[in-house]
Order: structure tokens, then C-alpha cells, then sequence
């Protein structure tokens, strides 16, 4: 069923042939306009939803049904109804768990303040089935190892094959991509092959390369529409399909400092960049908050350092760098320390993945 779905996306996108779009960057935070200055997404209007449960019929309820719909938590047809049933109820609770939010199961405010962030267009939830903290066993945590890890695959753990960790990408050619630009892809991948086998080089052959980035806007023949400023800001499969796609609408930085921007709608592109590319290696998503792979980022925000559930999902695929860097960057702290005892990374790690896999049951799949 799968493989029927991926052939007809793959036979859509061949068929189908967006406009070029020149997407918005700004290599300056201050030069961001004004009319780009959001005051929210579509997803703001969730903000009159607040307060309500299971039992009433509001309206808009048939709107967050679609959200949930579109991000794995509801199943079923796109004919959504205004009532608070149990289907939607349902869909609170595992949204709430998989987002580390006291699980209610009704629209408090914490959990609609979590909808309306922007986030990445991947799902959360594919066929059913969970890779966040709602479908983890047992919380995924070890007394024996001291390590709490979130990080999942997608269904099947896809990977690009050893013997073509060698990699290639390349721009849609109607893009006008600066050096700038190129140089943001360029360190964005860096972060990933600095701790695997794995290496990226700039190609200008998008006919050729494993992997291919557009910026685009709204329906663009995959099947995913993007939704214009916020919301959505990109999406990417996995391996070995190598489409990166982001939304042309939003207010992309580019080598500034995001967090000056008083754009309210700035966002960073590396920050982006680095967890689209997680997706394209085979990552799904992980309830570590600081964690890369975590879904949602927050405007005027740069969050662009791999994390340790990061780094451990990556190399449970690819192996560590044979240079020997298993990965400088911090381990994750908060949640995962608090609950687990800390996070391990050395050069122990792949030695114990094994263990890993069998012992908590992490080959959970979307
Ligand atoms: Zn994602
Ligand atoms: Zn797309």
C-alpha cells in the first residue's frame, strides 16, 4: 500500500510542474518588511479553541481535526465534523505525550500554545503508529545504561546503502541561490557528517544528485501543499528518495543573527536546514525538546547544534565518523537527564546499539 502511494506521489511530481518562486531571504533581520511581519498563521485561529473538551461541538473543531489529520494523530477521511468526539480526544492525549504536555486530553492552553508553533511538515504519526514518546515502551528509559533516547526512523528504517555514503545535492535551478545560501546548506550538512561516514558534496546536476532542494509555495506535486507564512516550513522524505523541500512563503534568514530579527515571523534557515536533513539520512521525529529532531521551532529562534539523541539515532544508522569524531557537540540536558540519569555518547556507543534496539524496543516505527 506503501509502495502504491510513494509510485503515485513519485508519478504526480514528474507530472507536475510548479511555478518558479523566488522565496524570501534576508542576509539582514532588520531589512525583513513589514507586510512579512505576521501576526500569526492560519493555525492562530486554534487560539478560540482554548478551554474546550470532550462533549462539546465548537466551531473550528472540524479545522484542528484536518491539523491532526495532517500530522498522523487522526485517521480517516478529511470530512470533519465540529464535535469534541473521541476520535479528537484521542488525538489530544497522544499529541500531548508525544510534546512532553500534561496529557488531559482536553485544549488547555499549554497544548494549544504547542499547535499553533511552527513546525516541520513530516508526520508524527505514520500508519498508526507512533516514534514519539506515545509509542515508546516503557518511556524508553534504562536504569542500566542511564540513557533516555527518543530519536525513531521511518517505517522500514530506510538508509542510503552502505558502499554510497558519498553523497550529492543540489538546488532547484529556477532558485537564486547565493553563495550565502550555499553556504548555509553547506554547514547545515557538515553537522551531520561530522559525526558518520557520511559525505555531501554541492552538485549542479539536480537530474543527478541523491538529494534535491526547492523552496516552493503552496501545492507543489508531492502531495503535501505548503500553507503559506508559519504553519508548515518545510518537509523532507526519506532516504533514498532525497526531496527537501521548503516553503518559498516564509521569512528565511540567512547569516544573521535570528534572534535580533523583531519580525515576529523570522526564521532561521540552518536552524531548518539541519532537521530536514535528518529526515533525508532516515531520522523521524523525537520528543527530546532540544533535540534536532524535535518537530516544532519557535520564530526568531536558531537551534542548530546536534544533540545527543540526535547523534545516537544517526549513528545507530550510519556508524560513527571513522575520523573518530563521535560527536562534540553538548548532550542534551533538561527533560533527559531529569528522567533518565544523563545521556552517553563516546565511543562505547555503537557497541551498545545493538542492545539498545533489542533491549527498549527503539525500532518503533511511524
Ligand atoms: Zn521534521
Ligand atoms: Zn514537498
Amino acid at each position: 500500500m506503501r509502495l502504491i502511494h510513494s509510485a503515485l506521489l513519485l508519478s504526480l511530481s514528474l507530472l507536475y510542474i510548479p511555478n518558479p518562486i523566488s522565496a524570501h531571504f534576508f542576509t539582514n533581520v532588520s531589512s525583513i518588511p513589514p507586510w512579512l511581519n505576521a501576526t500569526g498563521s492560519n493555525w492562530e485561529s486554534f487560539h478560540n479553541l482554548s478551554g474546550h473538551h470532550f462533549g462539546q461541538s465548537v466551531d473550528g473543531l472540524n479545522r484542528l481535526k484536518s491539523y491532526f489529520h495532517y500530522f498522523g494523530y487522526i485517521n480517516g477521511t478529511s470530512n470533519f465534523t465540529d464535535d469534541f468526539d473521541d476520535a479528537l480526544k484521542s488525538a489530544v492525549e497522544t499529541y500531548q505525550k508525544n510534546f512532553n504536555l500534561n496529557v488531559t486530553g482536553t485544549l488547555d492552553n499549554h497544548t494549544v500554545q504547542q499547535i499553533i508553533k511552527p513546525r516541520c511538515g513530516v508526520a508524527d504519526i505514520v500508519n498508526g503508529t507512533s516514534a514519539m514518546n506515545s509509542g515508546k515502551s516503557n518511556n524508553a528509559t534504562s536504569s542500566f545504561l542511564s540513557i533516555v533516547a527518543r530519536y525513531a526512523f521511518f517505517p522500514g528504517e530506510p538508509r542510503w546503502p552502505e558502499g554510497h555514503y558519498d553523497l550529492t545535492y543540489a538546488f532547484n535551478p529556477e532558485e537564486n541561490i547565493t553563495n550565502e545560501i550555499r553556504g548555509v546548506f553547506a554547514r547545515a550538512f557538515d553537522r551531520w557528517s561530522s559525526v558518520t561516514p557520511l559525505t555531501f558534496e554541492l552538485s549542479t546536476s539536480p537530474n543527478s544528485a541523491d538529494i534535491t532542494i526547492g523552496f516552493f509555495n503552496g501545492e507543489h506535486g508531492d502531495g503535501e501543499p505548503f500553507d503559506g507564512i508559519l504553519g508548515t516550513l518545510a518537509h523532507a522524505f526519506s532516504p533514498p528518495s532525497g526531496r527537501f523541500h521548503l516553503d518559498a512563503a516564509e521569512s528565511w534568514v540567512v547569516d544573521d543573527d535570528v534572534n535580533k530579527s523583531t519580525s515576529l515571523a523570522a526564521i532561521d534557515l540552518e536552524s531548518v536546514a539541519v532537521h530536514e536533513i535528518g529526515h533525508l539520512l532516515g531520522l523521524g521525529h523525537s520528543s527530546v525538546e532540544e533535540s534536532i529532531m524535535y518537530p516544532a521551532i519557535t520564530t526568531r529562534t536558531r537551534k542548530v547544534e546536534l544533540q545527543s539523541d540526535d547523534i545516537m539515532g544517526i549513528q545507530y544508522l550510519y556508524g560513527a565518523n571513522p575520523a573518530g569524531n563521535n560527536g562534540s557537540s553538548t548532550p542534551s540536558s533538561g527533560r533527559e537527564t531529569s528522567d533518565g540519569g544523563g545521556a552517553l555518547i563516546s565511543s562505547s556507543l555503537l557497541s551498545i546499539r545493538a542492545f539498545l534496539a533489542v533491549g527498549f524496543g527503539f525500532l518503533l516505527f511511524f
